[in-house]
């Protein structure tokens, strides 16, 4: 596998790699890389001819006070797994490399950044539209690959590019979890064992929401967001952030459930941030 933190040199690689017709799968991801992770990776091998992943921590996604400092970092655990996976390519510039300058460009997706994480986090997904916009354009994947777990990035992802008209196709995995239902995300690292333990109280929360929704009829937005809310209220040592019941395409509020809706849940367990959904195909 060959690390590479330079634009420039990227570059003449993605070039060379044109000239053979072999074709690249990109994966983006802030590292501290877990089997979520490696899902997209190999998901990535079968879709092109090599699969490439980028390491940056966007320091441009973060707001004050949020935990870029903190986010967990281990670049040599990450080299070890991403080349046990056959990964062909590492991309770990620096912010300097990224951002040589402050940028004066913004996207913004208003619509689909307003609800979820974008009303707790401002200028958040503006940070990973203009994140993704620049990797997509040094790299020119011919596919790039994300984790439903981060469900409004990803919507916000495919949204960007189909009007951009940027040629990467975008390709969403499903949630890898553990045992006990836990998103696997990189700030699990963060949270000592009793958290561990209390943590798993979200996935446990969305799960009895679509059981309600599925098995009980129930078709009301507010009486599922009290369910869950109650649910997790219950738990101690789980603070929430927001649940919402909400349309699966337009990330827009729901009254009434029906066809793709989306359940998501912001908790934080100690200080660490935890986030997760279900989509639920409600006929
Ligand atoms: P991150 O490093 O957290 O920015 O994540 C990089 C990519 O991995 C994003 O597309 C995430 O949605 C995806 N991802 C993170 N955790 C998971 C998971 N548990 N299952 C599937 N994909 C994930």
């Amino acid at each position: 596998m060959h690390l590479e933190r330079s634009i420039p040199a990227l570059r003449d690689r993605r070039r060379a790699l044109l000239r053979t017709g072999r074709t690249v799968a990109l994966v983006p991801t802030m590292g501290a890389l877990h089997a979520g992770h490696l899902a997209l990776v190999r998901r990535a091998r079968e879709l092109a001819d090599e699969a490439w992943v980028s390491l940056f921590v966007n320091p441009a996604q973060f707001g004050p006070g949020e935990d870029l400092d903190s986010y967990p970092r281990d670049l040599e655990g990450d080299r070890g797994l991403l080349q046990s996976e056959g990964v062909a390519l590492l991309f770990a510039p620096s912010s300097n490399e990224v951002y040589p300058q402050p940028p004066a460009v913004r996207i913004s997706l208003p619509d689909l950044a307003a609800g979820l994480c974008g009303a707790y986090r401002p200028g958040h997904f503006d940070g990973v539209a203009l994140v993704v916009t620049k990797l997509l354009n040094i790299v020119q994947p011919e596919v790039a690959v994300f984790g439903a777990k981060d469900f409004q990035q990803a919507a916000i992802v495919t949204r960007l590019v189909a009007d951009l008209d940027m040629p990467a196709r975008i390709e969403v995995v499903p949630t890898v979890r553990e045992v006990d239902g836990l998103a696997m995300s990189s700030r699990n690292r963060n949270l000592d064992p009793d958290q561990r333990r209390r943590a798993a109280s979200i996935s446990r929360t969305l799960k009895a929401a679509r059981t309600a929704i599925v098995e009980g009829g129930e078709r009301s937005a507010r009486r599922l967001e009290s369910l869950m809310g109650e649910s997790l209220a219950a738990e101690a040592g789980v603070r929430l952030q927001y649940v919402a019941v909400v349309d699966a395409d337009s990330l827009q509020p729901l009254d009434a459930v029906g066809g793709r809706t989306l359940l998501a849940i912001a908790a934080h367990v100690g200080s660490t941030r935890l986030i997760d959904n279900l989509v639920v195909e409600v006929p």
